[in-house]
């Protein structure tokens, strides 16, 4: 099958697995894994930090970021659209006992700092008390632009709000951008990272932040059950992820930009090209149902995501070949219906 669902299909290498295969192992609950240690001390020193925290997944560790920033009866601005409010289980509110307050996102995925502005609480016994600005980038396959995240984190600063991002896909932006990982990073207290989307890992996540936001966040993994032991056979894939399949992500870019290219010349299909910055595509039929070209594509060995919308992701386990494919085989659809 030809899977563009999602970037969190891809599968690991053989070389990725022989690496994980012969990692050096300890009980990283002790500290004592060195794979894990190497792996922590490479995220933080990529992103400009102290120190890094590896998680079983990206939303362990937005979950770990919020109760590290936030206490009980705290809130955090985030957007309606993100991640760490719409799909993580209420998990903030639920374990964390923090509130979410969303605002509406903007089209190009940030969120307006006067729309911000107007949910922070006032110091009134009536509030919850807003600690914290999450972000998140890149958001649907957008990249928020370096002034608009040097303008939150001013506007962070002036309230007194710490400010997080929820990085899943920061090395995305980051290739999109040319600039180094650090180069966003610096403009937050701490940030995410998913080692197993497009960078391939099977398992696995980072936070990234100071000494004592992680030692923080560190008590809160062990009491969530994420404290694992020789997870230095994960941690192998995320460091040999984060050497090999980071700057390979333009080819990604480059197959979204072309598959978008090629499917916006269909009169059924509207394609929001505009947003296509990275390793997404979305499109609208014009009419009728997409679950149709959801079932005649998969009957041709290619799985996409359809409901209002199709989105499609490419990543390293498709190559031009296979977007070809999708391209071919989604004309003969809509010519077989016209
Ligand atoms: C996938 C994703 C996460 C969560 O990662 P999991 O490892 O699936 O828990 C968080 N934020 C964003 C933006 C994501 O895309």
């Amino acid at each position: 099958m030809i899977d563009f669902r999602s970037d969190t299909v891809t599968r690991p290498s053989d070389q990725m697995r022989r690496i994980m295969a012969d990692a050096q192992v300890g009980d990283d609950v002790y500290g004592d894994d060195p794979s894990v240690n190497r792996l922590e001390e490479y995220a933080a020193d990529l992103a400009g930090f102290e120190a890094a925290l590896f998680t079983s997944s990206g939303t362990q560790a937005n979950l770990l970021a919020l109760m590290s920033h936030c206490q009980r009866g705290d809130e955090y601005l985030c957007g309606q659209q993100a991640h760490n409010y719409r799909f993580e289980g209420g998990g903030a509110a639920v374990l964390g006992s923090i509130q979410p307050q969303p605002v509406e996102n903007d089209a190009d995925g940030s969120l307006p700092l006067e729309k911000l502005a107007a949910q922070i609480k006032p110091d009134d016994i009536h509030f919850a008390q807003t600690r914290l600005l999450s972000l998140e980038n890149t958001i649907g396959g957008k990249v928020l632009s370096q002034d608009y995240l040097a303008q939150a984190q001013g506007f962070a600063f002036e309230h007194g709000l710490k400010i997080h991002l929820d990085g899943a896909r920061v090395f995305n932006a980051s290739v999109r951008q040319q600039l180094p990982l650090s180069a966003i990073a610096q403009h937050f207290d701490s940030l995410t990272i998913c080692l197993s989307k497009g960078l391939g890992a099977p398992v696995g996540s980072l936070l990234v932040g100071d000494e004592a936001l992680i030692t923080k966040a560190r008590r809160w993994r062990k009491m969530l059950g994420g404290g694992l032991r020789q997870a230095g056979i994960l941690a192998a894939a995320g460091q040999y992820a984060l050497e090999n399949n980071v700057n390979r992500l333009a080819e990604d870019h480059d197959n979204a930009g072309y598959l978008a290219s090629e499917l916006a010349q269909l009169d059924e299909l509207e394609v929001a090209l505009e947003q296509v910055q990275t390793n997404m595509v979305f499109a609208r039929l014009s009419s009728g149902d997409s679950r149709a070209l959801q079932h005649h594509l998969a009957q041709r060995g290619i799985l996409i995501s359809a409901a209002n919308t199709l989105r499609l992701v490419t990543h390293l386990d498709v190559d031009r070949t296979g977007v070809d494919k999708l391209i071919t085989e989604t004309k003969a659809f809509f010519a077989s219906n016209r």
